[in-house]
């Protein structure tokens, strides 16, 4: 078998077409739906995510903020920029840019934002929301992630899921959406035993772990969907962590990195920020 691209790339230009749409229908009603980023300090890997979603609001006619904050400021003056952009009428989502500095508590600034402009899904209240089954913003990661999934066709009702990974922005969400479509979910972690034997049942094998090429064809079953959220640096270059060419060989499916669930990622926060001004606009 040689596995089928899904090609986040295509993907994304499609819905990032049907967005731009969506956000001029907006302006008609006097709406342009505004994220704002707020950045701490000067993470190259951060100052490059940054760019792209600027860009890619460029692309769909959201207007962008950045919010520069030195790398010592404190934790009043991150949260009270976080209150000023909760209180401003153009900001519809409100993004704070991961990781933050060893002296900034995380969780503490994520609950300052409010739960309807937390594009990125984060807040305990989306989290929860997720968990309970009730509407509520879905992170961006995981929703991309499901979002090819599903472009697959193949009805996920019974399937056996195994994600790989147990963070909060991807693991976590990750299962809990797989699970809300009715799969059979299994989560793994750095403490699982036999690891290999799980990911071998898996009928959609999710790799969320940060290490390259960690995922080897001998853990993949015949046919399998496999979505490779990984973005590491290996020898000079991207890769995730799936072993592509091999995994290749015997998935029926499978991402690529890049172009994969990374590009996804960004058009996802496009579509929670229109989505945030549709809210304002139409009421939810
Ligand atoms: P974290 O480091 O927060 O989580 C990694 C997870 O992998 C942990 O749950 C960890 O287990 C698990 N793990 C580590 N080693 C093993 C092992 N040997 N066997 C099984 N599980 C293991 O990472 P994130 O979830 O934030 O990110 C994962 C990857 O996805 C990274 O490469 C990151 O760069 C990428 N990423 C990509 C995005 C995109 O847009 N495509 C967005 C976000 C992340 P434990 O909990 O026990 O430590």
């Amino acid at each position: 078998m040689h596995a089928k691209i899904l090609d986040g790339k295509a993907m994304s230009l499609e819905l990032r077409e049907k967005l731009a749409r969506r956000a001029e229908k907006l302006k008609e009603q006097g709406i342009v739906p505004g994220l704002a980023v707020i950045l701490v300090g000067h993470d190259p890997a951060s100052e490059i995510y940054v760019r792209n979603k600027e860009k890619g609001c460029q692309e769909i006619g959201i207007y962008s903020r950045t919010i520069r904050l030195e790398e010592s400021v404190s934790q009043e003056t991150l949260e009270a920029e976080i209150e000023k952009l909760n209180a401003d009428p153009a900001i519809h989502g409100i993004l704070v840019q991961l990781p933050l500095p060893g002296h900034l508590d995380e969780n503490r600034a994520l609950r300052h934002v409010l739960p309807e402009k937390d594009v990125d899904g984060f807040h305990l209240i989306n989290a929860g929301s997720l968990m309970t089954g009730v509407p509520g913003v879905i992170a961006c990661t995981p929703k991309g992630a499901l979002y090819m999934i599903k472009s697959t066709g193949i009805d996920l009702t019974g399937k056996q899921a195994v994600v790989v990974g147990r963070s909060n922005i991807v693991g976590k969400p990750m299962a809990m959406l797989l699970l809300r479509e009715n799969c059979t979910v299994t989560i793994c972690h750095s403490r699982t035993r036999n690891l290999a034997e799980i990911t071998r049942n898996a009928d959609i094998l999710v790799a969320a772990v940060g290490k390259p090429r960690f995922i080897t064809a001998d853990m993949v079953r015949d046919g399998a969907v496999v979505i490779d959220v990984g973005i590491n640096r290996a020898d000079g270059k991207i890769c995730g962590d799936v072993d592509f060419e091999p995994v290749s060989e015997k998935a029926a499916w499978i991402t690529p990195v890049p172009g994969g669930v990374g590009k996804m990622t960004i058009t996802m926060l496009l579509e929670n920020t229109v989505e945030a001004a549709e809210r304002t606009a139409y009421g939810s």
